[in-house]
């Protein structure tokens, strides 16, 4: 292991294991820091494990926040940055193929790591750099697999996520799913039913982002844990979904599945998705209304309607970055809705609407210009006609 390299990637954190070590206790890095450490990958989120109590970490570091007290987490806040504190733990009581409300705290740093679900996330390291593998993670790392600790079919029988969590983490690094733990979720597929929509599309939203998601959603489609599970249920044709966000995935696999948005409802995203994922549809119905492209990008944000005319093959990005558009919204033009009232001439009401929309249109597609002399021209042709 070079030292250099750690001390470079886990910096001042250090600091605050050497901090519980002058404390008494033992403390690590564990879980997707190390392993990513390991792999030479960026990570973001530093976890540490320790047998000190929640209530002694909280001791040890002044700030603090009880973000999961029930289960051991303390984050703690040093300078700039937040870290989460787990008290070494084991997890007994899974009660119907779920994460168990309560657990137990142990002493022994192996019986934290054993309770892990893949061997690559469940190592440790010390103050030293000095690793703590005894599931052979660094050799499951090496050989690029997706591996449980222990027995797989015990191990997704306690928590069925577990299952989703093999595909997410193959998709995440592009690693293949090891024999044996690939025949378990065969055989454990169902038990997914268990788990709540929330966890489930938590780590399904980490799957499609990762490098390897086409390769993890063919594997997912094999092994049929996709039928348990709502909209995923109904897929059976994929892509590449690697340069698209969470929202553009789902909205292409409703398409290419011909999924109803009734059945995407029920993966319960939040409004914000719902409202994205609605978006897209209606650009897609502007577009195959033959409405001008001018018009389109006046009413939708332009990376919305380059993602749409992009995958549907509307027309190209060029053509996109080509528009400049005289006005971008309503107050940009030479004239107020008052002043519109006023010349028509009429009891406010549901016209107001459309002549702008019209107005809107006609200065967009340049049949008249953004000039209260033009806007005016146009107003009075529309009264006298009536
Ligand atoms: P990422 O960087 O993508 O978040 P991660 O390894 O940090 O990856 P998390 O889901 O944040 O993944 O979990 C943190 C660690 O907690 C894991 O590395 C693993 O050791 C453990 N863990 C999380 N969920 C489970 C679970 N359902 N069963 C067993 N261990 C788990
Ligand atoms: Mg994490």
């Amino acid at each position: 292991m070079d030292i250099n390299n750690f001390n470079e990637k886990f910096n001042s954190a250090i600091n605050i294991l050497e901090k519980f070590n002058e404390a008494g206790y033992e403390a690590y890095f564990v879980g997707g820091c190390v392993r990513d450490y390991l792999l030479n990958d960026e990570f973001s989120d530093i976890d540490i494990t320790t047998n000190a109590l929640p209530e002694e970490v909280k001791q040890i570091f002044r700030k603090s926040i009880d973000t999961g007290i029930q289960h051991g987490t303390v984050t703690i806040l040093v300078d700039e940055d937040s870290f989460e504190v787990t008290t070494f733990r084991t997890e007994d009581d899974y009660i119907d193929h779920r994460t168990p409300e309560k657990v137990e705290f142990v002493s022994d740093l192996k019986e934290d790591l054993d309770r892990r679900d893949f061997t690559i996330n469940a190592m440790a390291l010390d103050s030293n750099g000095k690793l703590y593998d005894y599931h052979c993670g660094e050799r499951d790392l090496r050989n690029k697999v997706i591996k449980t600790v222990n027995n797989p079919n015990e191990r997704f029988f306690e928590d069925a996520l577990r299952m989703l969590r093999s595909f997410r983490f193959s998709s995440k690094l592009g690693f293949e799913i090891e024999e044996n733990t690939l025949k378990a979720i065969k055989n454990n597929a169902e038990l997914i039913k268990f788990v709540s929509i929330e966890r489930i599309v938590n780590e399904f939203r980490k799957l499609l982002t990762g490098r390897g998601n086409k390769r993890s959603l063919e594997l997912l489609l094999d092994s049929k844990l996709n039928n348990y599970i709502p909209f995923l249920d109904e897929i059976s044709k994929i892509i590449d979904f690697s340069n698209y966000t969470f929202c553009q995935s789902l909205y292409i696999l409703s398409k290419i599945n011909d999924i109803s948005f009734e059945k995407l409802k029920e993966l319960k995203l939040s409004n914000k998705e719902i409202k994205q994922i609605k978006i897209y549809e209606k650009i897609n119905e502007d577009f195959s209304s033959n409405i001008p492209l001018e018009i389109i990008l006046y009413n939708y944000d332009v990376n919305d309607v380059t993602f749409i005319a992009s995958y549907s093959n509307y027309c190209d990005k060029e053509d996109i970055e080509k528009i400049k558009l005289p006005i971008k919204s309503f107050n940009d033009i030479a004239i107020t809705s008052m002043e519109i009232i006023s010349i028509i001439d009429k009891p406010a009401g549901p016209w107001i609407k459309e002549i702008i929309k019209k107005l809107e249109e006609d200065i967009i597609l340049y049949k008249i210009d953004n000039t209260k002399k033009d806007i005016l021209d146009f107003l009075m042709k529309i009264r006298d006609n009536r």
